[in-house]
């Protein structure tokens, strides 16, 4: 029999591993934690399915709660707040990862229904946790180690050569507590700054950014999408290229092979992202989103099932949807703060100049580089696509009048 990455890759079939799902009705609460983007673009999957959503959010003008009614409003740091919350909720999830594992602990010990669980979650918030889990399980990944101070970080370089990239292992996301060091000087600088230990990573001459989505359910009924090429800049995400450009087929399914390993031994449920790094030889695993993902925003218009819709099924023990794409490549491409305050202003021009483009904008207050929206593309000419998305982006940002 073929296997599922394998089917998955050449059919873009949902394979149904077992049956017996709990039926939902519209009673049914799913529970996010976190108020950010990727809550807000849940709701319009949670109107489809007939269930509802609710949202934790930090501020009552989170961008999630300005369009899911009855957003509860307090801190994913607080346990009151998170217990009050879970108390109407079936399944809680997350729109990030930065729970305390302890409160976790807390509402799985009360009974709540949480998915991702605790154990798996464990290896999206600790970055060293993580890599010493893909270690284990043969996953391939940098060589790493924790460092507890410059003269262990200079010991580590000793053996496996400089640059290192120096990682803060806890709570950084968009590149924030990464840092490339050249030198003894850089790691005492990255010291005088850091509050705790680091993991230290060997520098990865990449050839470019892979991600593979895969969505895993309570049952193990398990799919992944097509592996997409990330472009960053300056370390945040700007583009994603789906399927990959000319990825060969064996890389391909052997990338959807690891991600839907990891989703397996790490018993995840719902959606996960797993980032790599091509090489000349094969991949290397970079990092793990339990949740969905900016690499997966795509799937909203270019795959048969969104990766939002896909969360909600897998976190609710649903059969999950095909991860096929529904045109031959898919473009998105990240609006980030830029020259322009009001991103409404420039709308009118980019849909006018552009029919087939689609715009996500968050309802952010917009700062220098902060992830605003995005804009996706289907078609047949990646390049195309590509070229016509990243000035719709820039025409949002205000950072070309074209
Ligand atoms: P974050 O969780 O903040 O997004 P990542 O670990 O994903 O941090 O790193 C952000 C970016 O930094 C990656 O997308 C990559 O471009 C670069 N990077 C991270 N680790 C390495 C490495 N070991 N070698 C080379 N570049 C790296």
């Amino acid at each position: 029999m073929a296997s599922i990455a394998t089917v998955a890759a050449e059919t873009g079939t949902a394979v149904r591993l077992a049956a017996g799902a709990d039926e939902v009705d519209r009673s049914t609460v799913v529970g996010m934690v976190g108020g950010g983007q990727l809550a807000r673009m849940s709701q319009p999957a949670a109107i489809g399915l007939g269930i509802t959503l609710r949202v934790l959010a930090e501020r009552a003008d989170d961008c999630a709660a300005q369009v899911v009614p009855g957003t509860m409003v307090g801190a994913h740091t607080d346990l009151t707040a998170l217990s009050a919350f879970a108390q109407g909720c079936d399944v809680l999830t997350f729109d990030h990862e930065h729970v305390p594992a302890g409160h976790l602990d807390v509402l799985e010990r009360s009974g709540h229904t949480i998915r991702p669980g605790r154990a798996a979650l464990v290896h999206a918030q600790d970055k060293a946790v993580m890599r010493e889990r893909l270690a284990a399980i043969g996953v391939p990944g940098p060589v790493s180690r924790v460092v507890r101070d410059a003269r262990d970080a200079s010991a580590f370089a000793e053996e496996v050569g400089w640059p290192l990239v120096l990682k803060t292992p806890r709570g950084g996301y968009d590149g924030k507590g990464v840092r490339v060091v050249e030198d003894e000087r850089g790691t005492a600088d990255a010291f005088d700054r850091a509050t705790g230990v680091l993991l230290a990573e060997v520098y990865v001459e990449f050839t470019r950014e892979l991600a593979v989505l895969v969505a895993r359910s309570p049952l193990g009924q398990a799919v992944a999408y097509p592996v997409v090429e990330t472009v960053q800049v300056d370390r945040v995400c700007h583009e994603v290229l789906a399927p990959a450009p000319a990825l060969d087929a064996r890389t391909a399914v052997a990338a959807q092979h690891a991600a839907l390993s990891v989703a397996h031994q790490l018993g995840v449920t719902g959606v996960l992202a797993v980032e790599m790094f091509q090489t000349a030889d094969g991949f290397f695993v970079n990092e793990l989103a339990m949740r969905p993902h900016n690499s997966g925003h795509w799937t909203i218009e270019g795959a048969v099932t969104s990766q939002f819709e896909q969360h909600l099924r897998a976190v609710l023990d649903l059969p999950l949807g095909s991860p096929r794409l529904v045109a031959p490549a898919a473009v998105m491409v990240n609006v980030l703060g830029g020259r322009r305050a009001d991103l409404g202003t420039g709308l009118g021009h980019v849909l006018a100049r552009d029919p087939e483009l689609h715009v996500h904008l968050y309802g952010k207050v917009v700062r220098p580089g902060r992830k605003v929206g995005h804009v996706t593309l289907l078609g047949d000419d990646a390049g195309d696509l590509r070229e016509r998305a990243c000035e719709a982006a820039a025409y949002l940002q205000g950072d070309s009048d074209a």
